[in-house]
């Protein structure tokens, strides 16, 4: 979808931990890949806080998960989004939407990047019904107690789980 007036691609960014990729992320990726003509996935870098698998892992797990699909990149950045949305040129955020409980959470985040950068609009998508309950800490969880996860997230990360030392 060109903007007729620049002649632009529209870029979209999403953001987030990714720790790790499941199947809700998934799915928003893919309604975004049919709304933007070039949607990056930005893994956040935090140092500081304690991931299940490390930031190369992530990466790696969402490149296997997203192969083939040729409007979607992944990358990682550290720091300010507001930040990497003006080196990437893009000035669209996506996120998902999964239940009321994450408004508050999302409207912020959303209303400080506007203040940040006041061109840059947020785009919340919403997954279908049955991912709605699905996060990355509760795979997490069910992880920590040896739980299957292979109706959450893609094959090969059910095996990087299976493979984690405890
Ligand atoms: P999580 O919240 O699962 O730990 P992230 O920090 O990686 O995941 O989230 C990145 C973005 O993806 C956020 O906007 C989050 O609301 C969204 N998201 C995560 N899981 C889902 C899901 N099951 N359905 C829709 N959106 C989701």
């Amino acid at each position: 979808m060109y903007n007729w007036l620049t002649m632009k691609k529209r870029t979209a960014v999403y953001p987030g931990s990714f720790d790790p990729v499941t199947f809700g992320h998934l799915d928003i990726i893919d309604r975004a890949s049919k709304i933007f003509d070039h949607v990056i996935v930005g893994v956040f870098v935090h140092s500081a806080k304690k991931h299940m698998f490390s930031l190369d892992q992530r990466v790696a797990m969402l490149k296997t998960a997203l192969k083939g699909r040729k409007n979607v990149t992944v990358d990682c950045f550290e720091g300010l989004l507001v930040d990497y949305m003006k080196k990437k040129s893009s000035k669209l955020v996506i996120r998902g939407l999964r239940a009321i409980s994450d408004l508050e959470y999302e409207f912020q985040i959303a209303a400080v990047n506007r203040t940040l950068s006041p061109e840059i609009e947020t785009v919340f998508l919403m997954p279908r019904q049955r991912y709605t309950y699905l996060s990355s800490s509760i795979v997490r969880d069910i992880a920590h107690f040896r739980g299957d996860v292979s109706k959450l997230v893609p094959p090969h990360v059910s095996k990087a789980i299976a493979k984690l030392k405890r």
